[in-house]
């Protein structure tokens, strides 16, 4: 039995899923994950994509790779994927979205390239990780929020930290 929640927060590349997860982490004490470095650092991958400008992941290898410190608890999953994450390891699933233009302005300033730009825009206006998520877990543990302002990441943050502190109160009785 885990006695702190693990969250996942997943979305498009640029919603917002590290900042999010940095401050929830400071608030709470919970762990950051960062799948992105861990797959990176812990050579979960088979080489790099020049076609997908990523690593190829590992994924069997990423979940050895975090699978005790996932089910101790308290760990926030930072990922744009949820679907290989295991039910049972998961208490929630915050999916951001942000508005087509403001994530535009956002991706380009990370320097995407067109074609990768759009990709992800269009995945974002398909809600393709929203419904991902809601393909892979039930329902009552997805939520969807939106990221579009600071005012939103504050919003949110504070809306997860309550969310932690029920989570522990209802399982310790
Ligand atoms: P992700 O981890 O999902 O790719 P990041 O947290 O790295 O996204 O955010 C990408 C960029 O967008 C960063 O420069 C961040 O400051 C900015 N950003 C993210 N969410 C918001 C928001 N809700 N309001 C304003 N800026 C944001
Ligand atoms: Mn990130």
């Amino acid at each position: 039995m885990r006695t702190n929640p693990n969250i996942v927060i997943t979305g498009t590349p640029g919603v917002g899923k590290t900042s999010h997860s940095t401050l929830l982490a400071s608030s709470t004490g919970l762990k950051h994950l960062s799948i992105n470095q861990i797959v990176k650092e812990r050579g979960c991958h088979e080489g790099w994509s020049d076609e997908y400008q990523s690593w190829i992941v590992d994924e069997d290898k990423l979940l050895d790779e975090i699978e005790d410190e996932v089910k101790h608890g308290g760990c926030i999953i930072d990922w744009h994927a949820c679907d290989l994450f295991p039910k049972s390891w998961v208490d929630l699933v915050v999916v951001l979205r942000t508005d087509s233009t403001i994530l535009y302005d956002r991706l380009l300033e990370r320097g995407y390239k067109e074609e990768k730009l759009q990709e992800n825009l269009d995945s974002e206006i398909m809600q393709v990780l929203l419904e991902e998520a809601r393909e892979s877990y039930d329902e009552e543990i997805v939520v969807e929020l939106r990221s579009d302002t600071t005012e939103d990441i504050e919003g949110n943050v504070e809306r997860m930290e309550r969310w932690v502190e029920s989570w522990k109160e209802e399982i310790s009785g």
